[in-house]
């Protein structure tokens, strides 16, 4: 197929859900497991222990169909085979495509997002030196998050950023450091060097990540005559989002204000962010971005032709089940 049909190819939006294995302290409590997932089908249940008026116990089965299903014997390497892979070479064609990570705290959002940009970027090098060889494409790191409405660069200090429309639906986050990389070491490097400036509050750096959402971001870009010289120009560009934990939108009644109010932000960025994607998908011409920092942040990732993934990430236990629910019905909607 021509590159422009393998483009067709690639399903716009495309909703799967990762269910992680159950942890050492879940089977100390002696926790249920209550996901069953039916690959072939591509659905998956949720067994809820109800109580009735006389306080017997009965169990609620809700079931759910999504474009995959995994479960907790898929590998990372499966995950980017069914997600990203096949986005990667459509990004050499003015293709924008952004892949989140969406689920409570602890339910793998991280432990899924973290290896994709490394598999990605050997994939864009592997087709930069073979089927693109001398033709001026280069790739751009960049990675930031967006905190309490706010954004802050972290590879260069945690400097705080501010947006720029140039009328032509581009935004620019003015300042953002963007390094130019020539192989995957030094990508791992620059994500850990990132990951270590992420929001680390008093209370702990897993605590205060999941308030914020990280965001990933690998540019290809070309100059203008074809040769490895400047100007460039951006062809197409990848992001990987990994988003606040979900619980988090609820923490709206907290006794701390700060945290209320970042709760807040979090509820209206993780709306915002559906409500973009519905709109993607229903080809509305009014997309809503201005809902939200996140999602006024994506904007240019989300005109014209673009793709999206979103991988949502579901603990198994029985005590999740109701941030569970709440995942699989938002995936549910953005579907
Ligand atoms: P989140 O980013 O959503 O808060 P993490 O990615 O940090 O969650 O995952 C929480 C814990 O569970 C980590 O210790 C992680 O290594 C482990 N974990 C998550 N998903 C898996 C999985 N699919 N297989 C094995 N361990 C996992
Ligand atoms: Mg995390």
């Amino acid at each position: 197929p021509s590159d422009k049909e393998r483009a067709t190819n690639v399903a716009r939006i495309k909703v799967v859900v990762r269910k992680r294995p159950l942890n050492k302290k879940e089977l100390a409590k002696k926790e249920e497991d209550i996901i069953s997932i039916d690959p072939p089908m591509n659905s998956l249940s949720v067994y809820e222990t109800k109580l009735k008026v006389d306080l017997t116990e009965y169990v609620e089965r809700h079931e759910f169909t999504f474009d995959a299903v995994m479960d907790e014997n898929v590998s990372n390497d499966e995950i980017y085979s069914q997600t990203v892979e096949p986005i990667v070479p459509i990004i050499f064609q003015r293709t924008k495509a952004t892949c989140f990570a969406y689920g409570q705290t602890g339910s793998g959002k991280t432990y899924t997002m973290q290896p994709l940009p490394l598999r990605a970027s050997q994939d864009i090098f592997s087709l930069m030196q073979r089927t693109y060889r001398n033709q001026g494409f280069q790739l751009f790191v960049s990675f930031f998050e967006i905190y309490g409405g706010k954004v802050f660069d972290l590879l260069n200090d945690r400097n705080k950023l501010f947006m720029r429309e140039d009328g032509k639906q581009q935004v620019c986050i003015v300042g953002l450091q963007e390094y130019r990389v020539y192989n995957v070491e030094t990508i791992k490097d620059l994500i850990e060097k990132g990951n270590a400036t992420r929001s680390t509050g008093t209370t702990g750096a897993n605590e205060e990540s999941s308030r914020s959402h990280a965001i990933l971001q690998l540019a290809i870009k070309r100059s203008v005559d074809g040769s490895d010289l400047k100007p460039h120009r951006m062809v197409g560009k990848l992001s990987f989002i990994d988003l606040a934990g979900s619980e988090r939108g609820a923490d709206t009644t907290d006794n701390d204000k700060q945290t209320r109010m970042e709760g807040a932000e979090i509820n209206k960025s993780l709306l915002a962010l559906k409500e973009c994607i519905r709109a993607l998908d229903n080809d509305q011409g009014h997309i809503p971005f201005r809902g939200s920092k996140l999602t006024e942040v994506l904007r240019d990732s989300f005109v014209g032709d673009s793709r999206t993934v979103m991988i949502s990430c579901i603990s198994p236990n029985s005590g999740s089940c109701e941030h569970t629910l709440n995942t699989l019905r938002y995936a549910d909607r953005v579907k």
